[in-house]
């Protein structure tokens, strides 16, 4: 779009990135109407000083607003599924449909950095793990001397960094399904064309928004289009290698796998307990480059199979881009997890409690459990049409006891008595409970033996009782630590 003045652009949904699309499209000089069910008042407040008017109402079907308003581009919040009326409306209309990511990418040569040149993209997907492996990518970089920032689906806007007048040398992009799924309807020169790319791993999630496994695998295959240097893959998860061979990608580009056996040539993974990258081999004579050990790692609560996974994964894109083994290392000295994921809250007369919160679905659940076998497992929640079934049977087998919370109990609990009958099973009905994770913790705590953890890896999200992941997590922390402080007051 070399013009953007005067282009009608409808924005669907005012969260940060629906504001972040109005705002740069206003500044642009195109003609912008948001249209949204909720408006958060803090956006609602400065629309009218970027000068954008927005409809705000119901949504389940088309305002009269909107087709009056005859838009030439429509730009939808990744909230909107594929299924939702006013998708449906613009692709039977044959308008363009845009996420915010693409708009970014169309407009990123508004801010370049000093030698001319806008920034190299960097694109992180997969069931889980992005959020750390996007972090620590950009970490890795940032040691490496290169100005670099985590956005997209980690909580800045992609526009925020490409309206960034200070400019940057590389965008670490995290992107959802959700994301990739309208970043995929975009083909041609124009579309986005990362210098690298990775899909971690690939599990059931999110199947409601795209209604099919096969729609899901589709949306996160399309981070690998356009790549110009390194399709980065998890040698342990086949399909997300299929992705790597059936993409179209730059030529020139390579496949770099990663996963926690011995290296191939062209591949990171682990030795004797040594982090090794065999891809990106310097004028050395060592077949090799050493980037940490585990035992490093496990001082920082780094060891953790899927976190060590994570680091070579980041580790295969920094070096993408030049960063040396040594800026790794240190970068990784620095580096901590985020609230909420595999986090221990305490560890109390022989008993660790630990808080996975972020465990959103049965796959990032059952690598804490393979981290943690026999723990005393708090599972349940919203499970977003995701069957519980397999991970119950695989990893919930060997817990020690499991408790139930959140309204989908049945299926988990159904599940437990066909694969995993032995295991003692205790149930939390949260209408009926004053305060959920204190009941939880007590019958935690009754159940744990000295030596055991217990883990809160619901595999569900949290909004049929909590705000969200994090309240869930901090509700937990604090009844743990309620009912620590009790005990020792009673001794
Ligand atoms: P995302 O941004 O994809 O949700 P996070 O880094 O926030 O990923 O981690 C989410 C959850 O998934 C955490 O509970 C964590 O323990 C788990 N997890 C992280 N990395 C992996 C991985 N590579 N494989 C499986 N589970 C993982």
């Amino acid at each position: 779009y070399a013009e953007w003045k005067g282009l009608r652009v409808a924005v669907l949904g005012l969260s940060m990135t629906g504001f972040s699309a109005a705002d740069t499209l206003a500044e642009l000089g195109a003609e912008v109407l948001v249209v949204t069910e909720k408006a958060d008042p803090e956006y609602a407040r400065l629309l009218p000083v970027i000068g954008v008017e927005a409809h705000v109402g119901p949504l389940d079907t088309v305002p009269s607003v909107l087709a009056d308003f005859a838009p030439d581009v429509v730009i939808a919040s990744p909230g909107f599924p594929p299924s939702h009326p006013l998708i449906v409306w613009a692709l039977d209309a044959g308008i363009p449909l845009w996420g915010d990511v693409e708009l970014a990418w169309r407009v990123r040569d508004k801010v370049v950095r000093p030698d001319g040149r806008p920034a190299d993209w960097v694109l992180i997907t997969g069931t889980n793990g992005k959020t750390t492996t996007t972090r620590l990518t950009a970490e890795m970089l940032v040691a490496g001397g290169l100005r670099a920032v985590p956005v997209g689906n980690i909580g800045t806007p992609v526009l925020d960094a490409v309206r960034d007048p200070s400019g940057f040398d590389v965008l670490v992009v995290e992107l959802s399904s959700h994301q990739l799924w309208y970043l995929n309807r975009q083909t041609g020169d124009d579309a986005l064309s990362p210098h690298a790319a990775v899909c971690l791993n690939l599990a059931d999630d999110h199947l409601e928004w795209h209604g099919s496994v096969d729609a899901y695998r589709d949306a996160k295959a399309g981070v690998y289009a356009r790549t110009r240097v390194a399709c980065v893959y998890n040698k342990a998860d086949a399909v997300t290698r299929e992705m790597v061979e059936e993409a179209e990608v730059i030529e020139g580009a390579r496949a770099i796998g990663f996963d926690l056996g011995v290296p191939g040539p062209s591949d990171l993974g682990v030795v004797d307990g040594i982090l090794v990258d065999r891809a990106f081999l310097e004028e050395r004579a060592t077949s090799a480059l050493e980037l940490t050990t585990v035992a490093d790692l496990a001082e920082q609560g780094l060891a953790a199979p899927h976190v060590v996974s994570n680091i070579l994964a980041a580790s295969a894109l920094a070096r993408s881009l030049g960063v040396t083994p040594a800026d790794i290392h240190d970068a990784l000295e620095r580096f901590r997890l985020d609230p909420h994921r595999i986090q221990v809250i305490a560890a109390h007369r022989g008993v660790t409690w630990i808080d996975d919160s972020k465990a959103t679905n049965p796959h990032a659940a059952g690598s804490s459990l393979a981290a943690y076998p026999g723990a005393v497992w708090v599972v349940g929640g919203l499970l977003k049409g995701v069957d519980v079934t397999d991970l119950v049977r695989t990893r919930g087998a060997a817990a020690r006891a499991a408790i139930v919370i959140g309204v989908e109990r049945g299926d988990i609990v159904a599940a437990f008595e066909r694969h995993a009958p032995t295991v003692p099973l205790f149930e939390v009905d949260h209408t009926e409970t004053e305060d959920v994770m204190a009941r939880v913790v007590e019958l935690a705590a009754d159940v744990a033996r000295e030596g055991d953890t217990v883990l809160l890896a619901p595999a569900a999200a949290s909004f049929d009782q909590f705000a969200s992941y994090s309240d869930r997590g901090e509700r937990f922390a604090d009844a743990v630590r309620a009912w620590i402080a009790d005990q020792d007051d009673g001794t």
